[in-house]
Formats: C-alpha cells, sequence, structure tokens
C-alpha cells in the first residue's frame, strides 16, 4: 500500500475495529449481498486505511443466515449458528474482494480454520499485518456457538488492543428512540456504558457492551452509509455517539 496522505497525528483513533452488521451490506434487498453496497462500504472503509489508521474489520453474517431465525426454526441452535458464522466468511470473503480491488491489502483470519479460503486467527500474525498497513478481516465470529459478531467484534477490539470499536449502522448515533419512526427521537453525543446497559438501547449486544467496559475500550456508533463518516469520525468530528465510562 502507498504511503498515507495525511498525518496521522490529526488522527484521534489509530488503531480501530470495525463491526459492520451483514444487513448494511444486503443495500436495498431483503437478502444477501449487494455487490454496490459493499463496494460503497469498502470506498469509506478504503480511505481510512489509506490515511494510516490500522483497521481491523468484523462483518456479521445476518444478511445471509442468523442462528436464532425463522429460517433456523426447527435445528439444533448449535449448528444453525455454525450456519451463521460460516455466513460471516462469505461476507467477508466479498469485502475483501472489494477492497483489493481499491489496492488496499487485505487479509481475512477465520476462527473457523478452512485453510484453503483464508488464514485461521492467530493474534501475533494479525498484529504484524496491521503493522504492514494490511486492513485485517475477522470471519466466522467468535468460532462458538451463542455468540453474535457483536461480541466477536469487542473480543478482537480487546485482543488487538484497539483505541475503539466503531459500530457502523444506517443511523448516525444512539437514538431515544428509533429516529426512522419517530421524529422527535434524540441522539445522543455521549452515553455510559452503564446507562446502555441499565437503559437496555439496543446498540450491542450487552455482553459486547460489558467486555468494551471491562477493557475501557470507548464505543464509537456513527453512519457507514453516509459518505465520508468514517473518515470524520476517526478524526474526531461529524455526528455519532461515544459510549464510554
Ligand atoms: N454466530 C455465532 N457465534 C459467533 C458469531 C456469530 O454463533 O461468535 C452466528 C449466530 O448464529 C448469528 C450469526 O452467526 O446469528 C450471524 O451473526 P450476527 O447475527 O451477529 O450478524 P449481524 O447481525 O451482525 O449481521
Amino acid at each position: 500500500m502507498t504511503e498515507p496522505a495525511v498525518a496521522t497525528a490529526d488522527l484521534r483513533y489509530k488503531r480501530i475495529l470495525l463491526k459492520v452488521s451483514g444487513e448494511v451490506l444486503m443495500g436495498e434487498q431483503g437478502f444477501g449481498i449487494d455487490m454496490n453496497t459493499v463496494k460503497a462500504v469498502a470506498e469509506e472503509i478504503a480511505e481510512v486505511a489509506q490515511m494510516g489508521v490500522e483497521l481491523c474489520l468484523v462483518i456479521g453474517g445476518g444478511n445471509i443466515f442468523r442462528g436464532l431465525s425463522k429460517a433456523a426454526v426447527g435445528m439444533e441452535r448449535s449448528s444453525a449458528d455454525y450456519m451463521g458464522m460460516l455466513a460471516t466468511v462469505m461476507n467477508a470473503l466479498a469485502m475483501q474482494n472489494a477492497l483489493e480491488q481499491l489496492g488496499v491489502d487485505t487479509r481475512v483470519q477465520s476462527a473457523i480454520q478452512m485453510d484453503s479460503v483464508c488464514e485461521p486467527f492467530i493474534r501475533r500474525r494479525a498484529e504484524r499485518h496491521l503493522e504492514k498497513g494490511r486492513v485485517v478481516i475477522f470471519a466466522a465470529g467468535t468460532g462458538a456457538p451463542y455468540f453474535t459478531t457483536d461480541t466477536a467484534a469487542a473480543l478482537r477490539a480487546a485482543e488487538m488492543n484497539c483505541d475503539a470499536l466503531f459500530k457502523g449502522t444506517s443511523v448516525d448515533g444512539v437514538y431515544t428512540a428509533d429516529p426512522k419512526k419517530d421524529p422527535a427521537a434524540r441522539r445522543y453525543d455521549t452515553l455510559s456504558y452503564h446507562e446502555v446497559l441499565a437503559k437496555d438501547l439496543k446498540v450491542m449486544d450487552a455482553s459486547a457492551v460489558s467486555m468494551m467496559r471491562d477493557n475501557s475500550i470507548p464505543i464509537v456508533v456513527f453512519s457507514i452509509r453516509s459518505d465520508g463518516a468514517l473518515r470524520d469520525v476517526v478524526h474526531g468530528r461529524g455526528t455519532y455517539t461515544v459510549i464510554s465510562e
């Protein structure tokens, strides 16, 4: 990859883990992967990678399969969850492809070993990739059923010593109510981990929030769908909600 285009000293966050839900990748479709949407998200990611931000990605699988969904009714929970984890690998490969087409070096590391498709998750190896300017995409969640990719994102953010866990959603932060349904909904600029848990705000799974609280890693909620929002947020600009102590 080429030299960073801007001084990394301006950056508020130098190493981040970005969690993108599978649903973001389906675009206007009701299901699956919309490559135009993947490309648009990849462009946002490429811009910050080229600025010198060390980037880890965790991508969900909900656009393809969820363990706790209607499609899985009657299935044993663990098997359904493994299917969900495999779905995240498909999304990771789609994102890898889109990023590489934009000239960003990437590696996919999977929590479920599949040698002919991607690397296994090896923390020290992931560290080297980040140092070399590669975007590391962590696939297959935690590798264990009964978890979600939110928890996987929190786990990897802690393991990789990230400065923040970025949650890219379709709205620009956490609101008092659903802003798409309630025009009086107000966006929080800041929230504490405790408030998120006590008010049961549906930002991330409670287990992910409490893991970030235990490790003092802020969660930054922003819109991955707005042009340049990711770039602005890594500089501490734009609109977003920060969840911290
Ligand atoms: N999953 C799992 N363990 C993990 C991560 C994910 O079993 O560590 C399964 C689970 O069935 C989940 C599915 O993978 O429903 C897809 O992940 P998730 O629902 O978190 O995706 P998102 O909502 O972010 O698209």
